[in-house]
């Protein structure tokens, strides 16, 4: 969640899209403060664009406004909207069982989940079908399947493969709206920033955690370089298993969590984005735009059995069209994502030949769009973060964008929890941990872990 400036041209580096946005005005609101001092949030219509087709022929513009919506998917079929209508209203209902029970919670010890109100609660989620298996029985229109299913990719998990629950990425982007904060994501990190000084904390930039130290059973602070720093607490928010397996040096300490365990478990996916400077004004897209491989079964299998993509979908984002703060007079801003295999699961390198090949490829598909024929020749600045990037750079485990994966058995209960086990006075916070990644959602690990430390120290 950090940025690049380069050339004039200002990116995220990472996320983008902004949903739930009462979760990130919660966090000024817990401080006694008006959020609006701090963010400046618009709600985007439409939320996007989505292109299919060998020629990018069929695009459609995706709004939560329910008028525009019906006529959207009414246009494609009628059967299939009121389908998509029953859709969405079977998984809003399992959306606020989860909600109450399991997302806003943390679990400390098994009785915690293993009750029966919990199970029971559980059971309601009926989660064990997969995300698109469980929308293909109201809907029978593939482009309409695929417009509502990719969302899971939002947290590095396939929609053949991801539990059905996690519909509710495209049933919130409708209900709650997608919203741009202004300036970007990263002026979310910055009034963070200022909310924590302001509150009395400090911040040391560009040190490092190089171990979580103990005394016995007790956390006794982190070392960096050159000192360590002593603390009553330390809350992690280093990637789960990456802190684990390297910060954490005493196998004692690690409970369950030994190397072994870690190198073994389901990691979400991970992304290849080009951040591109181009010379003139794009009108043909919306500020988040999707395009849909040709084949997108194929596609989604190729990312997630390590394949090499034959023929990318991938996110284009620009920010320009709403902030043009983001890009020198006359020119625009456009991120391209491509969904990846993670470092753990890629058959293939990174080379600089396959980032050629996965730029060429998204370059001749981004042609097809009216007004960017000639993008290749107007690009004047152009930046490329790869899988190795998130691993050596920050730390996230085989080189993910989103953590542990969100498998039933790495959800919930399941999932690492804020309070650690094995030692006193450790807690962790971020995407492999419960409830997830996304920014909203860590936002609320970071919420559970700090109502574990005052359930623990009793502050206020
Ligand atoms: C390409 C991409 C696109 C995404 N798109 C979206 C999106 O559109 N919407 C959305 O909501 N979410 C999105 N996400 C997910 C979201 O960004 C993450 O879930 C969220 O930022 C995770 O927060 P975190 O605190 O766990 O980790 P991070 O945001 O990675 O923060 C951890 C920080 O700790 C630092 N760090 C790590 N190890 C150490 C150490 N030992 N010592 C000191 N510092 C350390 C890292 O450098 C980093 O700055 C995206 C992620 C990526 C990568």
């Amino acid at each position: 969640m950090t940025q690049i400036k380069k050339d004039g041209f200002t990116f995220d580096l990472g996320p983008t899209i902004v949903m739930m946005p009462e979760e990130y005005m919660d966090i000024f609101k817990s401080c006694g403060r008006n959020p609006k001092d701090y963010i400046e949030m618009v709600k985007l219509d439409p939320m996007y664009n989505v292109f299919f087709g060998e020629n990018l022929e069929r695009k459609y513009e995706v709004s939560n406004d329910i008028v525009k919506l019906t006529s959207m998917l009414g246009n494609i079929s009628t059967d299939d909207t009121e389908g998509f209508f029953r859709f969405l209203s079977d998984i809003y209902t399992r959306f606020r069982i989860a909600e109450k029970h399991f997302i806003r919670k943390s679990f400390r010890k098994p009785s915690d989940f293993f009750n029966p109100k919990t199970l029971v609660q559980g059971l309601k989620l009926k989660t064990f079908d997969s995300a698109s298996n469980m929308l293909s029985k109201y809907v029978k229109n593939k482009d309409i399947q695929s417009m509502f299913s990719f969302q899971t990719l939002y947290i590095g998990v396939s929609p053949k493969k991801g539990p059905s629950f996690y519909n509710i990425i495209p049933m919130i982007e409708l209900l709650y709206g997608i919203w741009f904060i202004k300036g970007g994501m990263y002026s979310m990190a910055k009034a963070m920033e200022k909310l924590f000084l302001e509150l009395g904390g400090k911040i040391h930039y560009g040190e490092e955690a190089e171990e979580i130290l103990f005394e016995g059973e007790s956390c006794r602070g982190i070392a960096l370089k050159d000192r360590d720093i002593s603390s009553d607490f330390v809350l992690c928010n280093d990637d789960f298993p990456y802190a684990v397996k390297h910060l954490i040096k005493d196998p004692e300490r690690k409970g369950k969590y030994q190397d072994e365990k870690i190198d073994s478990m389901d990691y979400s996916c991970s992304c290849l984005i080009f951040y591109f400077g181009l010379q003139g004004e794009v009108s043909e897209l919306e500020v988040h735009n999707f395009i849909i491989s040709r084949d997108i079964d194929k596609n989604l299998d190729q990312i997630f059995e390590g394949e090499k993509l034959e023929d990318p979908s991938f996110y284009l984002f620009f920010p320009s069209k709403i902030d043009p703060s983001l890009a020198p007079k006359g020119h625009t801003g456009i991120y391209a994502l491509v969904p990846v295999s993670n470092l753990g699961s890629a058959k293939y390198e990174y080379s600089a030949k396959t980032i050629e090949e996965y730029r060429s490829a998204i370059i001749n598909r981004m042609k097809k769009i009216p007004g960017l024929d000639n993008v290749e020749e107007r690009i004047v600045s152009e930046t490329v973060i790869q899988p190795q990037d998130f691993k050596e750079k920050f730390h996230s485990y085989n080189g993910t964008c989103f953590g542990l994966q969100p498998t039933l058995t790495q959800s919930n209960y399941f999932r690492p929890q804020p309070k650690w086990k094995e030692a006193e006075g450790l807690y962790f916070c971020g995407s492999s941990t419960h409830p997830g990644a996304g920014v909203p959602i860590v936002l609320e690990s970071g919420r559970l872990a700090s109502e574990e430390v005052i359930k623990d120290y009793g502050y206020e």
